[in-house]
């Protein structure tokens, strides 16, 4: 899930310059520290990094168009584009544009004539500090003990999603998931082994759910939540059905289950006209998983 830290080959730098001259050069001194692509304006910069989302930028200062510094202060005010690092190129470094480039919220800013040797230092250590920050980010979204999204990161997701699903009338499913008699488990083969049955289950419900924009979630103690983008109510059920099947199907022991091994239960529940805020949505799917306990456990239940 993360980028190796010392892994720069991995990182992309996108170097923005209007002079073919100067796209060559960069890319000549940075080509053998990782990936590079190069684009000839500001605009073109913006469409690129909104679909690619390089690690580094690298901007000259005087572009047709629209300016390096404009670009930069609006990809600062961009949520997906205020995390890549910009650095300018620049001819022009004095105090005045120096002043204005921090302003504008870069990074650094390297001048011309370039200094290869002075460039790929630079280029490493912003690349660096950026996979560290995207660690960091991604550490502070991720469950500690099973590795799988976390209650903050499924907040924010769920919020934005809802809001997608406003604006476009995309389907948004939610499926809540519980572990059938946990305290049993725990109190019976000890807190470790509980420990170990949610590491298992959280890895085997992100192994069926595959698709890229769908996410399992640690909800709290023993509930996971799984969101589901662009997938309608029927799609959601038969999800749900795969999931309740697989976890029994890992035959995990549980001599005090009266299903003799590990298994959940679920609830389903879409966005609709009348269930369309994050409370609504979680009440609906809270109220099915409830639904699917009082039917026996290890089977879901969905609303409809
Ligand atoms: P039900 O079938 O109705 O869901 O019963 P249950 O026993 O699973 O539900 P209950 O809410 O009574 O108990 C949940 C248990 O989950 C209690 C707690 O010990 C356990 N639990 C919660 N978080 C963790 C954890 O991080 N590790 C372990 N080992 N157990 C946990
Ligand atoms: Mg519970
Ligand atoms: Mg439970």
């Amino acid at each position: 899930m993360f980028k190796d830290v010392s892994d720069l080959a991995s990182c992309e730098v996108l170097i923005v310059d209007d002079s073919e001259l100067m796209r060559r050069l960069l890319v000549g001194c940075l080509q053998e520290i990782c990936n590079v692509k190069t684009v000839e304006s500001a605009e073109q910069a913006i469409i690129y990094c909104q679909e690619e989302q390089p690690d580094l930028v690298l901007m000259d200062w005087v572009l047709e168009g629209m300016s390096g510094l404009e670009a930069c202060k609006k990809m600062q005010v961009t949520p997906k584009l205020s995390e890549i690092p910009i650095v300018f190129v620049t001819s022009n470094a004095n105090e005045e544009s120096q002043l204005q480039c921090w302003e504008a919220g870069a990074v650094d800013f390297v001048p011309k004539p370039i200094v290869p040797k002075t460039l790929q230092n630079r280029v490493k250590t912003h690349l660096k500090y950026k996979l560290q920050a995207d660690v960091l980010r991604n550490y502070s979204f991720i469950d500690g003990l099973t590795g799988i999204y976390n209650r903050r990161f499924f907040d924010a997701e769920v919020e934005r999603l809802l809001k997608q699903h406003h604006r476009a009338d995309h389907a948004l499913s939610m499926i809540m998931i519980d572990i059938d008699f946990f305290k049993k488990y725990n109190d019976y083969y000890g807190h470790l082994a509980g420990d170990d049955v949610l590491k298992q289950v959280a890895s085997k419900l992100k192994e069926i759910v595959r698709r890229p924009l769908d996410t399992v979630c640690r909800y709290g103690g023993e509930e996971f939540v799984v969101l589901l983008p662009d997938t309608p109510l029927q799609g959601a059920k038969i999800i749900a059905k795969t999931l309740v099947r697989a976890i029994a199907g890992m035959a995990l022991e549980h001599s005090q289950s009266e299903h003799s091994v590990v298994t959940i239960s679920a609830g389903v529940a879409s966005a609709t006209k009348t269930c369309a805020s994050v409370e609504s949505l979680i009440k609906s799917s809270d109220d099915m998983l409830y639904y699917a306990k009082g039917a026996g456990r290890n089977t879901y239940k969905c609303t409809d």
